[in-house]
């Protein structure tokens, strides 16, 4: 089973392969700038299962060691690799064309969360 997604405008697509190996909403202050969200919602995947099917991003390393893309066209921010997830890609779930399929089940950073945002998770 694969799974595709892509940014706004469809410059960049993307298609992966499997289940995630988890998911999570992060808090962080860092992914809240780099989504331009309140919290920036991920699903995780080995980096040989995800391939870029048109296009390719820009590249901006938030931290040493960290790369986030997003369209050059558009601005969807599409995913983010850090070394300490070395051989993971995590995909920004909203920019999946079925973003339902992956159920969030963690939160990362919970400390950072915004005191009135609040998160129902089934
Ligand atoms: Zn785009
Ligand atoms: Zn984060």
């Amino acid at each position: 089973m694969s799974d595709q997604g892509g940014c706004l405008c469809g410059a960049v697509r993307y298609e992966v392969d499997g289940a995630p190996l988890r998911t999570a909403h992060c808090h962080c202050e860092s992914c809240r700038r780099a989504v331009g969200a309140v919290v920036a919602t991920f699903a995780c995947f080995s980096a040989s299962s995800f391939r870029y099917i048109k296009g390719v991003p820009a590249v901006y390393q938030s931290s040493p060691g960290v790369r986030r893309t997003f369209c050059s066209r558009c601005g969807t921010s599409l995913t983010y690799q850090g070394e300490k997830w070395a051989n993971e890609i995590h995909v920004l779930t909203a920019t999946f064309d079925h973003p339902e399929n992956f159920p969030t089940t963690h939160q990362a950073f919970a400390a950072e969360r915004i005191p009135w945002f609040h998160i129902g998770m089934d």
